[in-house]
């Protein structure tokens, strides 16, 4: 066992964080995986190599961080909490390969800390061959926006290695028709292939949530997202669309457009790509959804 492994079994987290006198915040999302096997699970799925610099969203006491730094080149790893983040600076001195902030990953609801942003940026700058990596097991309040807004960028990381609630992990691979899907499941759907890695119980983490959790592996694809020629359209788009889900599609559309198109114009989109406008947003896949955006938006723009 390493130094690292020693660090996230249950008696250790307890100790050190009494210690240290740290009080835990559940808004916060603070539960940390206690099964060491599930740790090195979300390391080894990261597909990390010498060339990659990876950014961690949520230290904590840094597990994570140390086995994602003997895998890569660089590791930005980024933690809100003063206190977590001052007792896993203790522990990560000893790998020089990582760069730690105390900060919001998110500046505000819709936007990624530009600062956090750069600092990756300054990271891939410094060896032409550098890549983008994703790998966190996400503070639940945040893992929405984060990845939205990962996908919004001209560079998104190549693969996002997530753990994630399990029923966020159930919107983003809905399948249309179903509960789950949204415009969640378009937004990611259209431009990443996803695949489940692992479904995890409650009791792998302390303190132990309600519910259960998922690894997802998110692999952004150059092809599909080179499809979407505005994505900022697109993503108001879908949002919009998914407002009332009881609506029906053309009633939907009429809202969304509002001001932009009229009614004749709405019913020849409609009609150009087969559609009744009785449909709901939810029965239309996301390549349907997709083509029906970039035919508003050539209609709007
Ligand atoms: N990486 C550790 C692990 O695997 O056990 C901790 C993961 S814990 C689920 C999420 C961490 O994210 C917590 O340490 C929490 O303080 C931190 N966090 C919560 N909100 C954050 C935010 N907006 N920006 C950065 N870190 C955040």
């Amino acid at each position: 066992m390493t130094g690292s492994e020693q660090r996230q079994t249950l008696s250790f987290l307890r100790q050190r964080f009494a210690e240290a006198g740290i009080d835990l915040h559940k808004k916060l999302g603070q539960n940390f995986l206690i099964d060491l096997n599930l740790v090195r699970l979300i390391a080894d799925s990261a597909e990390l190599g010498p060339d990659d610099v990876v950014l961690e969203v949520g230290t904590g006491a840094g597990s994570l961080t140390a086995m994602l730094a003997e895998r890569a080149a660089v590791v930005v790893t980024v933690e809100i909490d003063e206190d977590l983040y001052r007792l896993a600076c203790e522990h990560l001195v000893q790998f020089p390969n990582v760069v730690m902030l105390q900060m919001d990953a998110l500046a505000r609801k819709s936007q990624l800390n530009p600062q956090m942003l750069a600092e990756v940026e300054k990271h891939l700058a410094q060896k032409p061959n550098r890549r983008w990596k994703l790998a966190a097991n996400l503070p639940y309040q945040i893992a929405t926006p984060l990845l939205s807004n990962l996908l919004t960028l001209d560079r998104p990381p190549q693969l996002m290695t997530v753990t994630i609630q399990k029923e966020l992990a159930d919107r983003i691979t809905a399948k249309p028709s179903t509960k789950d899907y949204g415009a969640l499941s378009i937004w990611v759907q259209t431009q990443c292939t996803v695949e489940l890695v692992r479904v995890m119980p409650p009791e792998v983490f302390w303190p132990r949530p309600k519910v259960s959790s998922a690894i997802l592996r998110i692999r952004p694809d150059e092809a599909k997202r080179a499809q979407i020629p505005d994505r900022d359209f697109f993503h108001q788009f879908v949002r919009d669309l998914f407002q009332h889900r009881r609506k029906l599609l053309r009633s939907e559309l009429l809202g969304a457009v509002k001001g932009r198109l009229d009614k004749a114009d709405v019913d020849a989109v409609l009609a150009e790509l087969g559609l009744t406008g009785q449909e709901r947003a939810e029965a239309l896949s996301p390549q349907q959804m997709l083509q029906l955006s970039e035919t508003i938006r050539r209609h709007v723009t």
